[in-house]
C-alpha cells in the first residue's frame, strides 16, 4: 500500500503527527491507539514491510472469543506513528485526540494449526496470509495477549468497499470472556487519561463546537457510512443483546462490568 494515501490526507505543517517515511528495518512491534476523532474508535496497527499496517476497530479489541470486531483497513502508517499521542488540531484529518493504549510485539502464526496449536510463521507467511484475508498472530502486549486473528470480509456486490475485516480473539488461555475495554483508561506510555491529554479547556471546548444537530460527517464518507450502519444494526439487535448481556452476566458475575458498559461513551 505504501504511505501516499497517508501523505496525500495530510498536511504535514499543521498536523503534528509524523512524516511518511518509510522505515528500513523490519520491526514486529503492534501498537493500539485510542482516538476521540468525530467518533470514538481504536487504531489497532501492526509493523510490517517498513509501516504500520492498520486497521480502525470501532469498539476496540477484545479478549473474549465470542466478540468478533468490526476492522475497517484504513490507510498504512509511517512506523514512526507507534508512539505518537497528542492532539490533532481541529480542521485536519482525524481531528481530535489520540492516546497510546496499548503496545507491545507481534508474531505471526501458521495458517493451519500443527497438532492442535498454532505456531510460529515467517515474515513472508504473513504477507501471504494478509494478501488472502486471514492473518492469523500473536500479541504479547500488557493488555492484550495470545493469539488473534484478522479475517477479511467478502465484499458484497453493491456493499462495502472491500475494506472490512473482523479481529478476532482465538481461544487460548489469555482469553477474557466478557472483556470489557473501558477498564483501560489510560495511556500505556504516559499513563495519562483522553481527559489529560487533550487538555481540559481545549476537550471541553472541542466537544462544544460538534452539537449533535450539526455534526459533521468525517471525511472520509465510507467510514461514516459503515459506522452509521453499525450504530443501526446494534439498535436493532439491542433487546436480544440486552438479554445475552444478562445470561453473560448471571454466569460471569459481571454486573460492574455491564454497568460500566452502560456508562461508556458510544464506541462508535
Ligand atoms: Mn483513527
Amino acid at each position: 500500500m505504501g504511505l501516499e494515501e497517508y501523505r496525500r490526507k495530510r498536511r504535514f505543517e499543521a498536523t503534528p503527527e509524523p512524516p511518511p517515511k518509510i522505515a528500513n528495518n523490519g520491526g514486529n512491534r503492534f501498537v493500539v491507539q485510542m482516538h476521540r476523532a468525530t467518533r470514538l474508535h481504536y487504531d489497532f496497527r501492526l509493523e510490517m514491510d517498513g509501516v504500520l499496517k492498520s486497521w480502525a476497530v470501532p469498539k476496540g479489541p477484545s479478549l473474549d472469543p465470542a466478540d468478533k470486531r468490526l476492522a475497517m483497513q484504513v490507510e498504512d502508517h509511517p512506523v514512526s506513528y507507534f508512539d505518537f499521542e497528542g492532539i490533532i488540531p481541529e480542521g485536519n484529518y482525524g481531528a481530535g485526540t489520540v492516546m497510546v493504549w496499548e503496545v507491545g510485539t507481534w508474531q505471526p502464526l501458521s495458517p493451519v494449526p500443527v497438532d492442535g496449536k498454532y505456531v510460529p510463521a515467517t515474515g513472508e507467511q504473513a504477507q501471504e496470509m494478509l494478501g488472502k484475508g486471514d492473518l492469523k498472530f500473536r500479541l504479547q502486549g500488557k493488555r492484550l495477549k495470545g493469539d488473534f486473528a484478522l479475517v477479511h470480509i467478502k465484499s458484497r456486490r453493491g456493499g462495502s468497499k472491500g475494506n472490512e475485516w473482523l479481529l478476532i480473539k482465538k481461544k487460548d488461555e489469555f482469553a477474557v470472556p466478557g472483556f470489557a475495554i473501558e477498564q483501560f483508561d489510560t495511556s500505556v506510555l504516559t499513563h495519562r487519561t483522553m481527559t489529560q491529554i487533550g487538555g481540559d479547556q481545549k476537550s471541553a471546548a472541542w466537544e462544544s463546537s460538534r452539537p449533535a444537530s450539526t455534526r459533521t460527517k468525517p471525511k472520509a464518507a465510507w467510514l461514516a457510512d459503515t459506522l452509521a450502519r453499525v450504530e443501526k444494526g446494534k439498535k436493532k439487535t439491542s433487546a436480544g443483546r440486552a438479554a445475552s448481556e444478562k445470561a453473560k452476566t448471571n454466569k460471569t458475575g459481571g454486573e460492574s462490568r455491564a454497568a460500566a458498559k452502560k456508562k461508556l461513551p458510544r464506541a462508535s
